[in-house]
């Protein structure tokens, strides 16, 4: 079946490279950054700062992906969007700001094992600067976080639960809805890492009860450099400033200084404000391809891919075996030979998937494996690219000498 979206990404038309690489960075269509292109070529000034049209019309472009994101995620007020670098940047603002003024010893931070390092590092700093104690969900072998889990260790002493919406390794999504609810019934806040779901599914940020939630522009066809985090606005109207310095200012003394009104106050320094136009163009890109269509193209192609691999024994997947749970996400070894190996090989095949621990290491650790391999799917990867990575696949040990 021929996919019509490719058309869009000139990168994809470059060469036969087969693009298994998408949880690690999207491509970005022509929209994308044509839309950057337009806001270098016709209002390139420095937004919020001029009196002048041109600098008008750049403020104009980066409020308005500000809505767009605010829409797109199910917030109730665009200026509870900051913009950020990435989901990283993002994790890190609320630790710095929240977890390290509003958490003491004797609270306690709930994460899972399965955290991506940028939902756990910073998380290891509060603990260590606070006194908070690091609690982790451990999942079942599948991936799964059950119930008695999430009870047993989301108490009274928790204050925030930090939880990745989809594993960047086992493509599992977890139960946040059902984390919040837990959560806010023990009076304490959850943060949502929503770097792997954004992309892939509809998000209401109030529906899933998340009181944080950061993501990346650059995993969902936005470009590099601009990513946001989510908080309700009381959340963030108490938090201090994470950086400060220009524009985020209300007065300015010798001595001291107020604070710009939410989300200004967090916005320190020039914002890449044609990052925020490219977002812009992506979220309006994936809105016109619909995550109907997103999620049954990618359970199309997740099923082949996962149904390929199962007829090799050699093969080990990790997480579910029902491709259903993978969010286009498919990590898995191949018996005797190194992940790096594989990935280095396949690069000469012209294929791009990732090999490594996946800055993920706690949970390598829990499977019981250094580092695997990972293929990751978007809606404009095709079946007839399935058929041939599973055919290169099947060389692999061969080409290995194994
Ligand atoms: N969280 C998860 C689940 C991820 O998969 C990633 C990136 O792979 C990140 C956080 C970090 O994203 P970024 O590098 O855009 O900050």
């Amino acid at each position: 079946m021929t996919n019509s979206y490719r058309e869009d990404f000139p990168i994809l038309l470059r060469d036969d490279t087969i693009y298994f690489d998408n949880a690690a960075t999207s491509q970005r269509p022509r929209q994308v950054t044509e839309a950057m292109r337009r806001f270098d070529e016709t209002c390139n000034a420095n937004p919020m700062r001029g009196l002048y049209r041109w600098s008008i019309e750049a403020t104009e472009q980066y409020e308005q992906a500000r809505s767009d994101a605010a829409e797109l995620i199910g917030a109730a007020d665009s200026r509870e969007i900051v913009f950020t670098r990435n989901t990283t940047e993002s994790i890190n603002l609320a630790a710095y700001s929240y977890g390290l003024n509003f958490l003491k010893e004797g609270d306690e931070i709930v994460v899972s094992v399965m955290e991506h390092h940028s939902n756990l590092l910073p998380w290891q700093m509060v603990s260590r600067q606070t006194g908070a104690r690091l609690v982790f969900l451990e999942p079942e072998a599948d991936g799964t976080l059950t119930e008695q889990e999430l009870l047993s260790k989301i108490t009274p002493r928790t204050r925030l639960v930090a939880i990745g919406h989809v594993s960047n390794v086992l493509g599992v999504t977890n139960p946040v809805k059902r984390i919040a609810e837990i959560a806010h019934q023990n009076g304490a806040l959850v943060l949502v890492d929503g770097a792997q779901s954004t992309p892939h599914m509809p998000v209401n940020v109030q529906e899933l009860g998340a009181d944080f939630y950061a993501f990346s522009g650059h995993k969902m066809l936005g470009p590099m450099g601009i990513g946001a985090l989510y908080a309700r606005k009381e959340l963030l109207e108490e938090m201090p400033p994470f950086l400060s310095g220009g524009e985020m200012i209300e007065y300015v003394s010798r001595e001291s200084a107020t604070y710009a009104e939410i989300p200004h106050k967090f916005e320190a320094g020039t914002v890449n404000a044609s990052g925020a136009a490219g977002l812009s163009a992506a979220i309006h890109y994936l809105k016109n391809v619909g995550f109907y269509t997103i999620r049954e193209t990618e359970e199309r192609l997740t099923a082949r891919l996962m149904k390929g691999l199962q007829e090799l024994p050699y093969i080990t997947i990790y997480g579910s075996q029902d491709s259903k749970k993978h969010c286009g996400i498919v990590t898995f070894n191949i018996e005797g030979c190194h992940p790096h190996d594989v990935a280095s090989v396949l690069d000469s095949e012209q294929v791009a998937i990732r090999a490594g621990h996946h800055c993920a290491q706690p949970l390598m650790k829990f499977l019981g494996v250094g580092s695997t391999a990972r293929a990751s799917l978007y809606f404009y990867n095709t079946e007839e690219e399935v058929d041939r990575f599973l055919d290169k696949i099947s060389k692999v040990r061969g080409w290995l000498g194994y």
